[in-house]
């Protein structure tokens, strides 16, 4: 081994950032639907072919990016989200590290197509492993498109490591029903090898928002909950504790907006419902949290799915408090049940 110690080329640094960011396609549509919501989209519409190894585009109507800003987005921590690290404390948009486009186009064949509603003209930039090969001017409806072809095309290791387009399909429409049900004020359309999965009203009304992704005898079961405190507001629906999945993928929790993944969260909510769950079991639950953005760090890890909380007992107690009044009232509210 060479002792010769250099510093890594953008590119390369990229392409390794990417084997954090760019877990597998999923996490590509992940980041481009979170850039859709930060960019203000009031409708995204997301399409996939082959489990999105092949082919992922994400459309939205937001704010665009302006002529001479779209190479510097694709750069590596390029960001329009934050200036300096204080502003983390009070972050309220879902992006921050000015990462994901740099990794995403690092790996993959890709083309972003934009256009800011103040602008007469798009710009259309294709780009492949990292590399600009192409930029023209183009008319485009007002918003963002991105094009994500062949990923991992130049990572041969990501790509024995790709399952089946079966399994990764699945992760997909997990991953959009959640961001989906995070924001019910977007309108969300799901298309999957031609065949639209699902389309959500963007009328800000939870409930049939869950009514036009999940099943609807799930739907049947779901408890309405709601508490508002100083610091915390919590509001969605919990199952009936009749009505459980053998995992916890249905344990879907927004802290402001934001989908993570809370194993204290889970805890409480778990320990709520306590002897009511057969072994094994766990509980169908959305649960929007607001809380002041000085009282979580956003900034964990590179997928940003996890959250730390400054007060994890308080956070606790109000959820587990929450829930447990919840399951004692028990009544099902009448407008989710089926006609
Ligand atoms: P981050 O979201 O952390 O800022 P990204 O690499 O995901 O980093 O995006 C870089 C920048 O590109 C964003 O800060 C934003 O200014 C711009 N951008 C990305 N996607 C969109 C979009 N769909 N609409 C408008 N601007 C976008
Ligand atoms: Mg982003």
């Amino acid at each position: 081994m060479s002792k010769v110690i250099r510093i890594l080329n953008d590119l390369t640094i990229n392409k390794i950032a990417a084997g954090e960011v760019v877990e597998g396609p999923y996490s590509v549509i992940k980041e481009l639907i979170e850039n859709a919501i930060d960019a203000g989209a009031s409708n995204i519409v997301v399409e996939i072919k082959e489990g999105g190894q092949k082919y992922i585009r994400v459309s939205d109507n937001g704010v665009g990016i302006d002529d001479e800003d779209v190479e510097i987005a694709f750069m590596r921590h390029a960001t329009s989200k934050i200036e300096v690290v204080e502003d983390l404390n009070s972050v309220l948009t879902l992006g921050f590290r000015g990462e994901a486009l740099a990794s995403i186009a690092a790996v993959s064949q890709a083309q972003i197509i934009t256009k800011p509603k103040e602008q007469l003209h798009g710009v259309s930039l294709d780009i492949v492993g990292g590399d600009i090969v192409n930029r023209q001017e183009i008319g485009a409806p007002n918003g963002t498109t991105i094009i994500v072809k062949n990923l991992f095309f130049n990572i041969p290791a990501r790509l024995k490591f790709m399952k089946s387009s079966q399994a990764e399909a699945t992760k997909i429409g997990e991953i959009i029903s959640r961001l989906a049900l995070s924001q019910p004020n977007i309108a969300f359309k799901y298309i999957n090898n031609s065949n639209i999965m699902f389309t959500t009203p963007g009328n800000n009304n939870l409930e049939q928002t869950i009514l036009s992704i999940l099943d609807k005898e799930l739907v049947k079961n779901l408890l309405p909950t709601k508490i508002k405190t100083n610091q915390i507001e919590i509001d969605g629906f919990i199952s009936q504790p009749t009505y459980v999945r053998g995992n916890r993928n249905y344990e879907i929790v927004f802290v402001n907006g934001r989908y993570i993944k809370s194993k204290l969260i889970s805890k409480a909510i778990e320990d709520a419902y306590k002897e009511k769950l057969p072994i094994n079991k766990f509980p169908v639950c959305i649960l929007n949290i607001n809380i002041d953005p000085n009282l979580i760090d956003v900034n964990v890890h590179p997928t940003k799915t996890e959250i730390k909380f400054h007060e994890e007992q308080i956070v606790y107690s109000l959820i587990h408090n929450t829930v447990t009044s919840c399951l004692r009232k028990n009544v099902t509210i009448p407008s989710l049940v089926m006609k």
